[in-house]
């Protein structure tokens, strides 16, 4: 398998070299050059298997011999071993045709650790074949950053130095990050804000030279590992409800567009999806874009649901890659001229969009709603996120016949705040494995909003450890 550049212009990279090195030297993200099938019978035959014996399945043609066969069944049973549900994203009945798929029973209870943990052990095979260490640097304002902490928490040729704006993350989010005492995880508290973690961490990129040669990885969604991951679930799940013998769809809250493109691959590679529902918080670009053709930024929004909170979807390039069918230089004109003014995309690629998916954007206000309703009707109690997808699917499903997944991507312990003010004044529970986390050991450095400073510590600590 070979991947390409969606902007056309950098080398075309193996599956090893794609996991080490993110974006590609163009500007774009890396694609499959073309999407392996799986026929009918062959999908058929994942119902009733295992998780990782499906993840297996999907994922070994993108791996090519990147990585032997045994040792990556191998890799698989460890990844989700790590999940507190036997069948890692377990599928619940909301009525008779909405389902609702639990992609949050992984360490950080979000559906990131299902991608994040295969992502870690990856990483760290790659760079032990390679006799090479790793220095993984991230800026979190929560979410993304105890999941990835998770996820290298194995490794022994990656150190992990996560920054975080001191004291402006929730004690739920903090501990979930500075809890794991693994040698090779470091948290920085920045005394600062979000965005000054994340230049710093965008500078520390750019010149890597106080690394003194040893290799800066990014673990944000732009890395395919991630988005390959995620083709699992929508295999396993819509197996499970009839297909291959009958039609789905997928109700998918979302930000930077890696979920919901795993989705879209799932399509490519042979699962009968009829439709995709884009479900977007206040922050609602994918919306405005596949309903109106409106391509344009808007000052981001603090929302309730926090993980959604984006200005520009990432992944929204690959999609638009393969819309603009492959043609690099378009894509690269489009975002080019995104970047300067409102666009809009190209007649033609806009309604083959169309054809497939559906959107809706859901304020502040319409998730509270949205949580106090669907409780009283199915007894779930949904984080603010899932509450996008879960009216999504109630507004956008096209056919009543046919079944609608909602991706539940976060447990709603996780975010207290809006299961509060929707009306459910003891909050959510964590569950039983995590039901100690307010009272484990933490360990973080609290520094300066200074690069220098930054810097030296990342320097000092990987060296200590290699
Ligand atoms: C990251 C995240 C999303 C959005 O996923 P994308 O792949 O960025 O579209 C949705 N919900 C939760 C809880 C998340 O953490």
């Amino acid at each position: 398998m070979r991947y390409i550049s969606t902007r056309g212009q950098a080398p075309a990279l193996n599956f090893e070299e794609v996991v080490l090195t993110g974006l590609a030297t163009d500007g774009g993200l890396y694609v499959p050059e073309s999407f392996p099938q799986l026929s009918h019978d062959e999908i058929a035959a994942l119902a009733g298997l295992p998780y990782h014996e499906v993840a297996f399945r999907v994922m070994r043609p993108y791996i090519g011999d990147c990585i032997d066969e045994q040792t990556f069944r191998d890799m698989l049973k460890a990844t989700y071993a790590s999940f507190s549900h036997d069948a890692v994203a377990p599928i619940k009945q909301l009525n008779s045709n909405h389902f609702l798929l639990e992609l949050f029973h992984g360490p950080t209870l979000a559906f990131k650790d299902i991608a994040l943990q295969l992502l870690g052990r990856l990483l760290d095979h790659f760079l032990g074949k390679r006799g090479e260490k790793g220095v993984i640097m991230g800026a979190t304002s929560g979410d993304t950053g105890s999941a990835a902490i998770e996820g290298c928490k194995p490794c022994q040729h990656v150190d992990i130095f996560i920054l975080h704006p001191f004291n402006r993350v929730s004690e739920v989010q903090r501990r979930q990050m500075t809890t794991v005492l693994a040698p090779n995880v470091h948290n920085i508290a920045v005394e600062g804000n979000f965005d000054d973690c994340q230049a710093m961490v965008k500078a520390s990129f750019a010149d890597q030279s106080f690394l003194q040669g040893k290799r800066l990885i990014a673990v944000n969604s732009i890395n395919w590992a991630r988005i390959m991951a995620q083709i699992v679930y929508y295999f396993t799940s819509a197996v499970a409800v009839g297909a291959p013998h009958r039609e789905v769809a997928f109700s998918v809250p979302s930000a930077n567009f890696g979920d919901v493109f795993a989705g879209y691959v799932a399509r490519k590679m042979g699962l009968p999806i009829k439709q995709l529902i884009v479900a977007t918080n206040a922050n609602d670009i994918l919306h405005r874009t596949l309903h109106d053709n409106d391509f344009s930024k808007k000052t981001l929004l603090p929302t309730l649901a926090p993980s959604m909170d984006i200005v520009v979807s990432s992944n929204f390039e690959r999609l638009l890659f393969d819309l603009y069918q492959q043609d690099g230089a378009g894509v690269a004109a489009l975002l080019e001229s995104f970047q300067q003014q409102p666009t809009q995309l190209d007649a033609g690629a806009w309604s083959k969009a169309r054809e497939l998916f559906d959107s809706l954007a859901v304020d502040d206000a319409t998730i509270l709603k949205v949580i106090a309703d669907a409780y009283q009707r199915t007894g779930e109690l949904l984080d603010p996120h899932t509450a996008t997808g879960y009216l999504a699917t109630e507004q956008c499903a096209r056919d009543a016949a046919t079944p609608v997944i909602t991706l539940a991507t976060a447990h709603p312990a996780k975010f207290e705040e809006a299961v509060i003010k929707a009306g459910f004044a003891q909050g959510a529970a964590l569950p039983p494995h995590m039901s100690d986390l307010l009272q484990r050991e933490e360990r973080y450095t609290v520094l300066p909003a200074e690069l220098a400073a930054i810097q030296r510590h990342v320097a000092e600590n990987q060296a200590a450890s290699a």
